[in-house]
């Protein structure tokens, strides 16, 4: 048996077009397109390539994309102010801080500190509470951009079993709370884990976010199952690999993404989608 490919960047595409015929709506309409800022600080290098990447996007889809590339050694206290400033700021509908951020900020008091209303990463505790609670709003772009993709696929959800390999605040866990809203019966494997193989074996979708090259064996993976591989791992030549063994797996797989092409492209589509949303939301809130 050889794999199916989910082909992320053709997913993503229909996504990037649906928005921007959306946005070109609003503008033919004499409406404000959506706004977003996008706070860098530092020079990470991938980070840079992320925020380049989704200024694109924002660019492409005709959303306004307000660039804030800070020092880093800015203080915490200067971008907390920046922040409570773009909460105010009516033409700015999503707000991004790119993660990670230097080590005396914290990221924690700073993702609080985004209305929520603007929180299009999705990751502030209201938004992931909501999602918890079954009433989504903002949704985490990488966790929501998985589930259009199994939607792409038909994935059924109902009465099938899902393992997500991975528990971080960004992917993991609400990818857990959005398969379980999803109907699937989720399994979740982590750091801890004894023994990950034999719940992986048991899956009919896999869903792995280690940040671990390779770690999902070809074996590991049920006949027919469907695996998404999250993990983007830079190897010593420059070339990216997933968390999932792709030659191995794609043997047993029914469906897999690739790493590039997979996932990767569903974010920052579903972030814009969240700009999108953020900025409707802004309509109904009398502070905007
Ligand atoms: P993280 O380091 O914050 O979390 C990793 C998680 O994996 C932790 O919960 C840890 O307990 C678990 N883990 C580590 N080793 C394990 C093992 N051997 N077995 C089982 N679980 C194990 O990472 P993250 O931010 O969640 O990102 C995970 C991966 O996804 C990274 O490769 C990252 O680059 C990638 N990522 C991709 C996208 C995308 O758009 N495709 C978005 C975000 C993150």
């Amino acid at each position: 048996m050889t794999a199916r490919i989910i082909d992320g960047r053709a997913i993503a595409a229909t996504h990037r077009e649906r928005i921007a015929a959306e946005v070109t709506r609003m503008r033919e309409a004499g409406l404000r397109p959506p706004g977003l800022a996008v706070v860098l600080v530092g020079h990470n290098p991938a980070s840079e390539v992320y925020v380049r990447n989704k200024r694109t996007a924002c660019a492409q889809a005709g959303i306004d994309s307000h660039s804030y590339d800070l020092p880093a050694n800015t203080p915490q206290t200067d971008l907390l102010a920046l922040i409570e400033r773009l909460n105010r700021d009516r033409a700015i509908d999503g707000i991004l801080v790119q993660l990670p951020l230097p080590p005396h900020i914290d990221p924690a008091t700073m993702i609080e500190a985004i209305d929520p209303s603007k929180d299009v990463d999705g990751f502030h505790p209201y938004n992931v509470g909501r999602l918890a609670v079954r009433l989504p709003r903002l949704r985490p772009c990488t966790p929501w951009g998985v589930i259009q993709l199994l939607r792409a696929i038909d994935e059924p959800f109902k009465g099938r079993s899902a393992c997500v390999i991975g528990a971080s605040n960004i992917v993991g866990r609400p990818m857990t709370l959005e398969l379980l809203l999803a109907g699937a019966t989720v399994t979740v494997c982590h750091r801890f884990t004894r023994d990950s193989a034999a719940l992986v074996r048991e899956a009919d979708v896999v869903i792995a976010a280690a940040g671990k090259p390779g770690l999902v064996e070809g074996d590991w993976i049920k006949r027919g199952a469907t695996v998404i591989d999250v993990g983007i791992n830079r190897l010593e030549d420059g070339s990216l690999i997933g968390d999932v063994d792709f030659e191995a797996a794609s043997e047993r797989a029914d469906w897999i993404t690739p790493v590039p092409g997979g996932v990767g492209p569903m974010t920052v589509a579903m972030l814009l989608d969240n700009t999108l949303k953020a900025r409707a939301f802004g309509e109904n809130e009398p502070s905007r």
